[in-house]
């Protein structure tokens, strides 16, 4: 079953999202790649859904990505007896060291580091910046607090402190133990959260020791600033709107947004855009009009996926967000300013044999009546170079490596399949035009573009490119073996 857009759609699993029967119904209405939210969630509950999203992978025959998104050092309150209270305007509220849970006058803020950095008149924003508190009086295990813009505070909501400078590592404890739990499991993407530097991403690196794939999400000020090399050191980046906006003024987001997008597409890596992008639907069947132009503005923008958090985590209407976006993003993908938009803003440096075939792949695709380029790649390369023409014909990738079909379930474009091994291009073509025809993206009179390196199963050989019939006697009567 082949999808009807290039955009990917990323989902959050949380309590909302937890059975098969839902996750199942997000797969089906359109998601293709689960976040494990590591900040949320027991090991049993990730290892269950992680167990699920396979047998729905499985009965779907579709790759799908698992992303796992470690909490990184994100401050976050502890848990409420009642799971949530209001916090009023001009109330005063602790924050404390005390684990017991908390009430309308204090909760546990489980960080020993932040009470000794913070200083009278500093500003704590709550739950990516809808509460504010300012501290009144602290010492080394409290911070007694003005609520100046209240609201509802529950369970486990994120604390940011854009006025102090926290000395805080770019791994946690609770990270290293979740990252081995999650690579053991066997996940494709690792996100890292509050990455400030390029050496974050290569700590992270090393213990994952290719067991995933590096994903960096912008949500701090420094990592805007070192964007460049984070990137250079990472396989993909979110642009994390959430901290991103409370840590930044807010306005500086857009801008932020649409420069990543772009330099991750010239980059061939692949962006999410991510936080609040259906926010009303956690309580609400429908969007509201601002929200269905913010997933539009960054499908324009030419963003691999689109992301949904707590609308398929935690809301009443998962599968309606999922909806949602799949509808928005067929329609903008067939508006003929979406591709100006992209065929203007091709970038990126040619160097490479394989950066030409991908080119003129594209090429070929636009002169002529071709129905699909079938990229065979081993390590994923050739196919994310391809992704990075964005050309107006889908992308079959086809690959013998189960992590790559996954990995790149993430990216622009991508219909993923696994093959057995081939060693003769013209079995290559063979497989290419039966999956094109089965998927549903060619008929027995059309044709395709197929790329491959020769020999096979040697990453980075990319090679050869063929125009080729969708009718297996005419593949065989010709064309190079
Ligand atoms: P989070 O990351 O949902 O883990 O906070 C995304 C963001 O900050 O936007
Ligand atoms: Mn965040």
């Amino acid at each position: 079953m082949r999808r009807l857009r290039n955009v990917k759609i990323v989902a959050t699993l949380g309590p909302a999202s937890s059975d098969y029967k839902m996750i199942r119904a997000l797969s089906d209405a359109g998601a293709d790649v689960f976040r494990l939210n590591m900040s949320h969630g027991e090991h049993d509950e990730i290892r269950e859904r992680h167990e699920i999203i396979r047998q729905v992978e499985k009965d779907t025959k579709r790759p799908i990505a698992i992303l796992a998104d470690l909490q990184g050092p994100k401050l976050r309150v502890g848990k409420f007896i009642n799971d949530e209270e209001m916090l009023k305007e001009g109330q005063s509220f602790r924050l404390d060291l005390d684990e017991a849970e908390g009430d309308a006058t204090r909760v546990c803020l489980p960080h020993k580091e932040i009470f000794d950095a913070l200083e009278p008149g500093a500003s704590l924003l709550v739950n990516d910046g809808k509460i504010r508190l300012q501290v009144k009086e602290c010492g080394r295990n409290f911070a007694d607090c003005t609520v100046i813009f209240g609201g509802m505070i529950s369970n486990r909501k994120g604390v940011n402190v854009p006025d102090v400078v926290l000395p805080l590592a770019a791994l946690s404890d609770k990270d290293r133990r979740d990252l081995e739990f999650v690579c053991q499991l066997g996940i494709d993407w690792l996100a890292l959260s509050f990455v400030q530097r390029p050496a974050d991403v290569e700590e992270a690196r090393k213990l994952a020791d290719g067991r995933a794939a590096i994903l960096s999400k912008i949500e701090k000020p420094a990592a805007v600033k070192a964007f460049a090399k984070i990137l250079q050191v990472s396989d993909g980046i979110m642009v994390a709107r959430g901290d991103l906006g409370v840590e930044l003024p807010v306005q500086n987001v857009p801008p932020i947004q649409k420069r990543l997008v772009r330099a991750c597409r010239a980059a061939a890596k692949p962006v999410i855009v991510a936080t609040q992008m259906l926010e009303s639907m956690i309580d609400s069947p429908v969007p509201t009009r601002a929200e269905v132009s913010d997933v539009a503005a960054a499908i324009y923008e030419g963003a691999d996926a689109v992301m949904l958090s707590a609308e398929s985590a935690a809301g009443s209407y998962p599968v309606e967000a999922v909806t949602t976006m799949n509808n928005v993003a067929i329609e903008v993908e067939s508006d003929p300013t979406y591709r100006e938009v992209i065929d203007a803003s091709r970038a990126g440096n040619k160097e490479t044999i394989a950066d030409a075939i991908v080119s003129a792949a594209r090429e070929i695709a636009e002169t002529t009546d071709i129905k699909a380029i079938c990229c065979f790649s081993e390590s994923g390369t050739t196919a994310l170079l391809t992704a990075r023409e964005r050309p107006h014909v889908p992308i079959i990738a086809l690959t013998s490596r189960r992590g790559t079909s996954r990995r790149l379930a993430l990216s622009w474009g991508m219909h993923c399949v696994m093959t057995g091994e081939v060693d003769r291009f013209k079995m290559a073509v063979v497989n290419a035009a039966r999956v094109a025809r089965t998927a549903g993206f060619a008929e027995e009179s059309d044709h395709i573009v197929v790329i491959a390196g020769i020999p096979f199963n040697q990453p980075g050989s990319t090679n050869i490119l063929r125009v080729a019939p969708c009718e297996e006697r005419l593949i065989f009567s010709a064309g190079p073996e």
